[in-house]
């Protein structure tokens, strides 16, 4: 590790910082309401969803359930109506139904001890530790993953999950920061050191940081960030969904040159203005003939020379798969795989289209460089899925897929730009719905940034940006030299 940051230092920096700008939610509603109960629901609400949202799911659920007998009396369905759009609301709803009859141990009362509070369902470590040090002012350090990244940034701690972090800081960080540690970094990171883009520029820590593996922001003092772009590829899993979960600000947090969607689930004519028009940026739009399927489009600040769709094939054509942007020196492709289907009904025709495709771009490629982002709607290697042995016969990683794969980039020379700086496993892009599979980290990795062989030398960096919620799949990123 590297030499160590003068904790102290760096803490009251951010309480400073953070002295006048927002609270996080739950220590708000701690605040204002002074009720341990509120407090262990805000915290369930909260996981993986953005405080603005947690704030306005709570206010509604309070109003019909503002105690745990009220609660009792709710149904499921009533409970993630009021709760929806927080992610994971059908789960979070069915654990809120449970957490009467788990609090009725405790009297009803919300237990003050890590144990008994890892009893209720919905509640692991990080809701347990919040809800002792802001319900109760008990010392428990609790690490939400703004404090599990910026700890790691300012490298304090080395670990690789919050858990690890929080055990670290147990036996380091002075007591005295262990309660408030958190809702300095939520607020920190949610407002300055931020996941995507930071603000180096404008921190008060830009001199004394160590900032690894930060790439900061395009700011105005950042001049190795001028000479290279940032291309971000998102499977939104419907555009219009997660328009509801704060997607426009989502995407201006991102702070990338050109982000390319898929997925979008929309025709034109039932986009948003907010969606259609984004400051800064140009959209186009390449949506299926089928309504509510499929669709790519892509947001780019720097204007194009051309703007193509589809591969000029009517089969994947009519399903809105292909828009590339045609810059002077290369092509940005976004792409929507087509998905192989349940009992590999369209295997067949993904494999057409993958065909297609690789024929395509050794057509533009005769051209200039070529850059392929999106949902290959495949997991390459055993590495890229949690479970490959479980998966040979399924749709994403079979056989015929992954050959096309393996000859995309052996036969054709593409680069998958992401294993060129990370050979580790479980880094994954997509996670199921079911299973709290996101929470757990059983994903795969689908979703690629791939170069022609001779724009690799332009490779910066290549990440998977999974703390961006609202959607299954996480954005993906590269930074391209110019
Ligand atoms: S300098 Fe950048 S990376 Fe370091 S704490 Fe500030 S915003 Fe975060």
């Amino acid at each position: 590790m590297s030499k160590q940051i003068d904790i102290e230092y760096f803490l009251k920096e951010v309480e400073e910082y953070v002295r006048h700008r927002q609270v996080p939610v739950v220590d708000l509603i701690a605040v204002q309401t002074k009720d341990p109960f509120k407090v262990l629901v805000a915290t369930i609400l909260s996981a993986r969803t953005r405080d603005e949202v947690t704030a306005r799911a709570a206010a509604r659920l309070f109003t019909k359930a503002a105690t745990v007998q009220d609660l009792a009396r709710l149904t499921v369905e009533e409970i993630a109506k009021m709760i929806h759009p927080v992610g994971f609301y059908k789960t979070k709803a069915k654990h809120l139904t449970r957490l009467p009859a788990a609090l009725a141990p405790f009297s009803g009362v919300v237990p003050r001890t890590i144990d008994e509070l890892l009893t209720l369902p919905g509640v692991g470590r990080k809701t347990a530790n919040l809800v002792l040090s802001v319900a109760f002012a008990l010392p428990a350090i609790c690490v939400d993953t703004h404090v599990h990244r910026i700890m790691n940034i300012w490298g304090y701690v080395a670990t690789d999950s919050p858990a690890k972090t929080e055990m670290a800081l147990r036996k380091k960080l002075p007591k005295r920061f262990w309660i408030p540690v958190n809702s300095l970094l939520v607020a920190f990171g949610q407002s300055i050191c931020r996941p995507i883009g930071p603000r180096c520029d404008e921190c008060p820590l830009r001199q004394s940081c160590p900032g690894h593996g930060v790439t900061p922001r395009k700011g105005r003092t950042m001049e190795a960030s001028h000479n290279h772009y940032t291309f971000v590829s998102w499977n939104v899993n419907g555009i219009r969904a997660v328009e509801k979960k704060g997607f426009v600000q989502i995407l201006q947090d991102l702070d990338a040159d050109v982000i390319g969607i898929q997925e979008t689930k929309a025709q034109p004519d039932q986009l948003s203005d907010s969606l259609k028009n984004i400051p800064g940026y140009t959209s186009w739009w390449h949506s299926a003939e089928k309504k509510g399927y499929s669709g790519v489009a892509v947001y780019s600040r720097i204007q194009p020379v051309a703007v193509h769709y589809g591969l000029g094939v009517e089969e994947f054509d009519r399903e809105g798969r292909v828009l590339a942007l045609e810059f002077d020196k290369f092509y940005l492709l976004t792409i929507y795989f087509p998905n192989a289907g349940a009992e590999l009904k369209r295997l067949d025709y993904k494999l057409r289209f993958d065909q297609a495709l690789e024929e395509h771009c050794r057509r533009l490629e005769q051209k200039k460089d070529v850059i392929v982002c999106g949902d290959f709607n495949v997991a390459h290697k055993e590495i890229d899925l949690k479970n490959p042995k479980n998966n040979v016969k399924n749709a994403g990683f079979t056989p015929e897929e992954r050959r096309w794969m393996d000859g995309f980039i052996d036969r054709a020379g593409y680069v998958d730009t992401f294993r060129l700086f990370n050979q580790q496993p479980e880094q994954y892009s997509w996670w199921s719905y079911r299973f709290s599979a996101r929470s757990k980290n059983i994903g795969w990795r689908i979703d690629y940034f791939c170069v022609n062989k001779d724009a690799q030398k332009n490779v910066v960096d290549a990440k998977i940006l999974q703390e961006v919620m609202g959607s299954d799949h996480c954005p993906v990123l590269l930074e391209y030299r110019m």
